[in-house]
């Protein structure tokens, strides 16, 4: 085998059609003795690679071009609807949901703009009332309650959560053995979902019990709302109600809990 075979061979036999294109534009550039033919043929080679070599993602691409789509199919084909909302909003819901990329609500329950104001964190975890340590979560259940007088809120769970994988996970003892500064402390907001599961389906495998605990989260959560004088006010009088759901994208499946 020649030498250009043998780097060519080698360059090929590399993970990544990237890497192949560097080793060949590095062997056209250092090898100036190469005869015309075999120099040829190293470029049609690269334009081969090149073609069909995964495209590298580009963010700024990808914003813009989902907004030039959002902004094409959505917003120019409803100017009642965006001429609406430009004026204020009035959401029927407000909804916590997990951070987690593949339970966007406005997609699994179609919520349009303006129909659901939205918290989302590890977890879709409400934490009691406490307004030093919670303001950010506060400020929105306050501006969601008070000032758009929403008469939903809506809590939803969903399967294969990291967030309660990872409460299910911190040891009995509380000790953090993980150099978590935040997530430790944050899922432990819903602790007592933890030891419900762990008190009551210790038969289970680990997997099950972690789907258990994501629906009880929701129900520490819905408690914990009632922590806030002016949603426990609101439910007692009935123009608002709290709700849990737990959406299951293994199933495609999504259940109210009854409460
Ligand atoms: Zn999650």
């Amino acid at each position: 085998m020649s030498l250009l075979s043998w780097r060519l061979h080698r360059e090929m036999a590399t993970d990544s059609c990237e890497d192949a294109i560097t080793g060949l534009q590095k062997l056209l550039s250092e090898k100036g003795d190469l005869d015309d033919i075999a120099a040829a043929k190293i470029k049609q080679l690269t334009a081969e690679l090149e073609a069909i070599a995964p495209k590298q993602f580009n963010a700024v691409e990808r914003i813009k071009t989902g907004f030039a789509h959002f902004k094409k199919e959505k917003y120019e084909k409803n100017p009642a609807l965006y001429g609406e909302l430009a004026k204020g909003q009035s959401p029927k819901f407000l909804v916590f949901a997990c951070s987690d990329s593949r339970v966007c609500p406005s997609h699994i329950l179609n919520f349009q703009p303006g129909e659901a104001f939205m918290v989302r964190n590890i977890a879709s975890m409400v934490p009691p009332y406490d307004q030093t340590k919670y303001s950010g979560v506060g400020a929105a259940i306050e501006y969601a309650v008070l000032h758009l007088e929403v008469e939903n809120i809506l809590v939803i769970g969903h399967s294969r959560c990291g967030g309660i994988k990872h409460l299910m996970h911190i040891p009995d003892d509380c000790t953090t053995a993980s150099g978590s500064d935040f997530i430790d402390d944050w899922v432990k907001t819903c602790l007592p979902a933890k030891d419900k599961v762990r008190r009551e389906c210790n038969s289970l495998d680990i997997d099950e019990q972690c789907t258990n605990c994501e629906k009880e989260a929701v129900n520490v959560s819905l408690k914990n709302l009632l922590t806030y004088p002016f949603v426990r006010e609101r439910v007692a009088k009935k123009p608002l109600s709290v709700k849990g759901g737990h959406y299951d994208f293994v199933k495609g499946s999504f259940e109210l809990l009854e409460s």
